[in-house]
């Protein structure tokens, strides 16, 4: 008979691992900046071009490899970093596996230079993603250093998957953030297509939160540390005003080695209970320190899945501290309000707590524009004072008036008057009665399908709707949200945002689009762009679909919102002139539809 199951020859093998370890150019730079820090590495430089696509050099201090090692450590479950059982069991480095490197060298041309620090010369070892491993001694002078170009060129399967080279920037960007919030003694620069986006000298934990999240959010950080006999918890939390919409600032450190579990950030978020928005999320770092015999961090290869002895216990350890320490900052609201009997529409107001209301920009674009003369509108002042109101005056029906922005511009809304009988209610439906029934319009959904139509026309016409701003805004982005700002630039000028770059993270916001709400300026351009980041995996759209979408959503009338007649006639009509009216950008009904024949039928009657 003739036999049909072969081993796998060691090339094959190896690119096959290479699909679960390396998906993209970020995990190359994980794996490579993983191998510098276990090498005590005080310093590591991360070169990349096109996104990590056609280069990933990364230099180090480190170590460096001895000229026998060099032959080895390209082969697969080869490693200096475990050699027994009970090594596995007690995992003191990134890197254990010991397949980085075979994995890597499968899927690209790589060539590296290194010098042991007790070697008289360096080593030069070549892998062209085939079977060959060529050694040479070369001379070179501390550390090691590794390029690793066309990543995937032998494999178009895989190459294929990758997205533009600016999303896999920024997923290179976020790799190398991580390792830089829980390294804060190493340096660290990184350099893409020749710029360079990040430069951190040793410092602090403090001073490089500081130059990673920029002074104001650094600011609003809240230290907490709690330890005891099995583990150690500390880190930063941010002050609810900073939440974010969503969990892309959450930081979880396991052992120093940045980790994804979503029963610990779930912990923290409920400890947050209250403080925060609905949709809203907190910005945390956080660092566990744990005998690393009681948890298992092989359960995948990327290493950012782990297995806690007992994840109950620090789940409630997690929710206590993090508890303990948002009350002792006296973060947390005196007075609740919670009986919807009592407040009725306002309840929606009560909801979020005194901390945050008094930030909360909704209640001062009401009274700006009520002080506001039509002509004035346009101007908005950025940093207008808060308005601070107390809850009886809330409740004694004191609340400001709203006139949203977006409704100014439509003068003839006074003859539409009354043109569709229609109701608002819960501050979030509107019921509108037609000659064939009536419908339940979801408020928000209407205005985000109105202004994604009428976005998506401005992006054709090309004449931007803009108001400037009084003050001009400056606003500190993360590398890579800055890096998504400027492959926008052209759609967001477009849109009504005029903005100028300023150094590779900051951005100068001089007017915003007119259908954005007062008193949403300081935040609109990072709610769009953390919504923007957010549909990337949920939605494959060409860029411009995709901002359009971000802005309506962001910019659109809220649930909750109290609306005039006038105005709940003005949504109505600009909704019953889109082209379509009864889905929203994000595929949700607008509309429900109740016909008379339906309501007829439901209660008996035969005409
Ligand atoms: P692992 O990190 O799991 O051991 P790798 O494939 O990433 O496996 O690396 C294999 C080995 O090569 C490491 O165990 C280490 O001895 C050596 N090595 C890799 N990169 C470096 C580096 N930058 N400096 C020193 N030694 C390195
Ligand atoms: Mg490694």
């Amino acid at each position: 008979m003739v036999q049909i199951i072969k081993i796998l020859p060691e090339h094959l093998a190896n690119k096959i691992a290479a699909g679960e370890v390396i998906q993209r150019p970020a995990a190359a730079v994980k794996e490579l900046v993983e191998n510098a820090i276990d090498a005590h590495a005080h310093s590591v430089t991360v070169i990349i071009k096109n996104g990590g696509k056609t280069l990933i050099h990364v230099i180090d201090d480190g170590d460096g490899i001895t000229l026998d090692d060099a032959r080895l450590a390209f082969h697969r479950h080869a490693t200096s970093k475990i050699s027994t059982y009970e090594d596995l069991e007690n995992i003191q480095t990134l890197g254990f596996r010991g397949e980085a490197l075979a994995s890597i060298a499968a899927v690209s041309q790589v060539e590296m230079k290194t010098k042991h620090h007790n070697a008289e010369i360096g080593v030069k070892i070549r892998c062209d993603g085939e079977n060959t491993i060529k050694v040479t001694e070369e001379s070179y002078t501390r550390g090691t250093s590794i390029q690793v170009k066309n990543l995937f060129f032998n494999t178009p399967g895989r190459r294929n998957f990758l997205k533009s080279e600016l999303t896999e920037y920024k997923h290179v960007y976020d790799q190398i953030q991580r390792v830089a919030l829980s390294y804060p003694e190493i340096g660290i620069k990184f350099i893409s297509d020749d710029e360079t986006v990040l430069q951190v000298q040793p410092s602090s934990q403090q001073e490089r939160l500081r130059v990673l999240f920029g002074e104001k959010l650094a600011d609003a950080l809240v230290p907490f540390e709690e330890r005891t006999d099995i583990l150690s918890l500390t880190g930063f939390l941010a002050k609810p005003d900073f939440a974010r919409k969503g969990r892309a600032e959450q930081y979880l450190f396991l052992n120093r080695r940045f980790i994804l579990n979503r029963n610990i950030n779930h912990a923290v978020f409920q400890a947050y209970e209250n403080l925060l928005e609905k949709g809203s999320f907190p910005v945390f770092v956080l660092f566990l320190t744990i005998d690393p015999k009681k948890v298992d961090v092989n359960v995948h290869p990327s290493k950012m899945e782990v297995k806690f002895e007992d994840e109950g216990a620090i789940y409630r350890m997690v929710l206590s501290t993090v508890r303990k320490s948002l009350s002792m900052h006296d973060l947390i609201p005196a007075m609740r309000f919670n009986s919807t009997q009592r407040l009725g529409s306002l309840d929606d107001e009560f909801k979020s707590p005194p901390s945050s209301r008094q930030q909360n920009p909704s209640a001062n674009w009401k009274e700006l524009f009520r002080s506001a003369s039509p002509t004035d509108k346009t101007i908005l002042k950025s940093d207008s004072p808060t308005v601070m109101r107390t809850a009886t005056d809330m409740v004694h029906g004191n609340l400001p008036e709203s006139i949203p922005a977006v409704f100014s511009e439509y003068s003839s809304v006074e003859e539409a008057r009354d043109k569709y009988p229609a109701w608002q209610i819960h501050n979030k439906y509107i019921l509108v009665s037609s000659d064939a029934g009536m419908m339940i319009i979801d408020q928000h959904a209407a205005h985000e399908r109105i202004l994604y139509e009428r976005v998506i026309a401005r992006f054709n016409q090309k004449e931007p709707h803009s108001q400037q701003l009084l003050f001009p805004q400056t606003i500190q982005l993360t590398a890579g949200d800055s890096a998504i700002v400027k492959s926008l630039f052209p759609l967001l000028e477009n849109l009504g945002f005029t903005l100028k770059l300023f150094g590779p993270t900051t951005v100068i916001l001089d007017g915003i689009p007119t259908d954005v709400r007062p008193g949403e300026e300081h935040h609109i351009l990072q709610d769009i762009i953390d919504k923007y980041n957010e549909d990337e995996f949920t939605v494959k759209l060409e860029p411009r679909e995709r901002l359009a979408k971000s802005f309506s959503c962001k910019a659109a009338i809220k649930s909750g919102d109290p609306l005039k007649p006038f105005e709940i006639q003005s949504l109505l009509q600009q909704l019953f002139a889109c082209n379509i009216p009864f889905v929203c950008p994000h595929g949700r009904p607008v509309a429900i539809k109740l016909s008379l024949a339906e309501l007829d039928q439901k209660f008996g009657r035969t005409s």
